[in-house]
């Protein structure tokens, strides 16, 4: 596995691959790596000939310093995971790599960036789709691979890729969740025993929601009220958000009917902001 920290070089390394007809996969991560991340890597190496990894965790991302400081960093543990599973390269830049002083531009999706994650991290998705424009137009992937665990981010990268037209193609991973049924999260590291437990209320509301639904409920309203019940129940779970939205635009659904909806959980355990959504 080759490791490479500068521009530079990763560059003449996917120049190589590209002079070679390999297709590239591109699989951005901050690190901290779970099988989340890694069934990512198995789907970027069956759609093409070479798998980079990046690894770097964006500061302008982040809206709270504190959040930012405390994110786990876990850089020897990711890469013996990625030698492992036969990735080709990994890309672990520093920060002045990325953004060499006045870095002046930023990518906005506003519609989509709006709700949710974005009404209450100022910045949030700007921050996120600027670094993934930056990789884009830096590693020069053919696909790039992003999971739905993070379904808004998802919806968000597709769009800005639809609107400026960028040659890459956005493969879609699935949710991954550990045996209890805990999305998998490199926060998750920061949960105690008694605090994963707790979280596990966040999976639950989705599933009720979603069995009712499948059960023959079809009234927004009384879906939300099943799976709000559930979050406020618990102690120690502080709720952000809930709510059935319509996929692609992310808008709360009024009514279910035809349309794709997925419903979309956040809450805070231990201090620790979690997300889950689940497809009806
Ligand atoms: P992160 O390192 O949190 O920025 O995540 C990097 C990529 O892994 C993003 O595309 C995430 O959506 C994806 N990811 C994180 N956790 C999971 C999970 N539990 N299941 C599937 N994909 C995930």
């Amino acid at each position: 596995m080759m490791k490479f920290t500068t521009k530079a070089d990763v560059q003449r390394q996917i120049r190589i691959w590209k002079k070679l007809y390999k297709s590239v996969a591109l699989v951005p991560t901050m690190g901290a790596l779970h099988e989340g991340h890694l069934s990512l890597v198995r789907k970027a190496q069956s759609v093409a000939e070479r798998v980079v990894v990046s690894i770097f965790v964006n500061p302008t991302q982040f809206n709270n310093a504190d959040d930012l400081s405390k994110y786990p960093r876990t850089e020897e543990a990711d890469l013996a995971l990625l030698r492992e599973l036969g990735v080709h390269a990994v890309f672990t830049p520093a920060v002045a790599e990325i953004y060499p002083g006045d870095t002046q531009t930023v990518v906005s999706v506003p519609e989509l960036a709006a709700p949710w994650e974005g009404a209450g991290r100022a910045g949030h998705f700007e921050g996120v789709a600027t670094i993934v424009s930056i990789l884009f137009h830096m590693l020069t992937p053919d696909v790039a691979l992003f999971g739905e665990k993070d379904f808004q981010q998802l919806r968000i990268i597709e769009q800005l890729t639809t609107d400026l037209h960028l040659p890459v193609k956005i493969i879609r991973g699935e949710l991954i969740r550990d045996k209890s049924g805990l999305a998998l999260s490199s926060r998750n590291e920061r949960l105690s025993d008694v605090g994963r437990k707790t979280a596990l209320s966040l999976h639950e509301s989705l599933l009720t929601i979603q069995e009712l639904y499948r059960a023959g409920t079809s009234d927004v309203d009384t879906l939300l009220a099943a799976g709000t019940k559930i979050l406020a129940d618990t102690d120690g779970l502080t709720t952000d958000y809930l709510a059935i939205v319509e996929e692609s635009t992310l808008a709360p659904a009024k009514e279910l009917c035809g349309n794709t909806y997925r419903t979309l959980v956040c809450g805070y355990v231990e201090d620790v902001r979690l997300l889950d959504n689940m497809r009806l």
